[in-house]
């Protein structure tokens, strides 16, 4: 297929993850609404209560999806010296939900498969922590398909514990094999356009010929933007319209200033104007852009 002259020539892609090739918020509203719900039920908890002490540890480990997240939890160790023992049950809802709903939008995986057979590599750039992510790309089989992947590290683990000790399965359970991982400086957030920038240079490519795709306004479209390349706004993945979204925004580990900041460009269009918008799923992209492996294949 031979696109018209007039669609822009992309030779590097770099994405957005969460929100963007899968549906991120849909997985961690069933998984922590699970685990929130059989917690309060086996504890006698309420809700509200539980949700008033998880932001404020969300906050300190600067994640949504932490781990120990019971254990630290004023009012669950109150009633038991380890609550992640004491409500295992709910753990288990939590995982279960989890792996339920972890999926790509529709046409994702032809989409990226149609842009790598172009000779086009495509870069995953999120803000979510490594541990989650790489389980992510690993259940939706997506390692390889990434030429490279770049995350935040993972957070803070309590005193005397270390990531070796929440492994319980062998060590080729965890990990990619395929795409290399790099980690960005703990505190490295979008829109910063220090990530952006080194990704375009470490594949050899111009932000003119670059195109970024990401679900978030004021995070991903201004970033791409301010780098000077190509943006597109997955607008189906957007969530912040629905009720459910407000559970995340009682526990977030984001500040009140940038939950407010998000809510008032969702609320007025404007403020952050996409280039190109996804409204119906990734394969737009096929229409818009034409994919082209560079010339000098200098890309590791
Ligand atoms: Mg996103």
């Amino acid at each position: 297929m031979q696109p018209p002259a007039t669609q822009p020539v992309i030779n590097l892609v770099v994405t957005d993850l969460d929100n963007t090739l899968w549906d991120w918020f849909g997985a961690w509203y069933s998984s922590f609404s699970a685990l929130l719900n059989e917690v309060s039920r086996l504890s006698g908890v309420p809700t509200p209560a539980l949700e008033e002490e998880a932001r404020k540890v969300h906050q300190r480990r600067r994640t949504t999806e932490y781990s120990y997240l019971l254990n630290e939890i004023p009012s669950l160790l109150a009633l038991s010296k380890n609550p992640l023992m004491t409500y295992d049950k709910a753990l288990h809802a939590q995982n279960s939900a989890r792996k339920e709903s972890t999926r790509l939008y529709p046409g994702v995986l032809t989409t990226l498969e149609t842009i790598r057979a172009a000779g086009v590599p495509i870069v995953g750039y999120t803000e979510s922590l490594s541990f989650w992510t790489e389980w992510r790309i690993r259940t939706l089989e997506l390692d390889g398909v990434l030429a490279a992947l770049y995350s935040s590290p993972d957070h803070d683990l309590p005193d005397g514990v270390s990531f070796e000790d929440l492994r319980t399965q062998d060590p080729e359970h965890y990990g990619l094999k395929l795409t290399p991982h790099e980690h960005v400086a703990a505190g490295t957030e979008k829109p910063s356009v220090a990530i952006l920038n080194e990704i375009i240079q470490t594949f050899g490519a111009r932000p003119a010929t670059t195109l970024y795709i990401g679900d978030s306004l004021i995070k991903d479209v201004a970033m791409a933007q301010a780098a000077g390349a190509h943006d597109a706004h997955a607008a189906y993945g957007q969530v912040q319209h629905l009720p459910e979204y407000a559970l995340l925004r009682r526990v977030t580990h984001w500040t009140d200033e940038l939950v407010e900041k998000e809510r008032r460009a969702t609320e007025r269009a404007g403020v952050v104007t996409p280039t190109h918008v996804l409204d119906r799923g990734l394969d737009q992209l096929l229409t818009m852009f034409a994919f082209e492996g560079a010339a000098d294949d200098t890309a590791p």
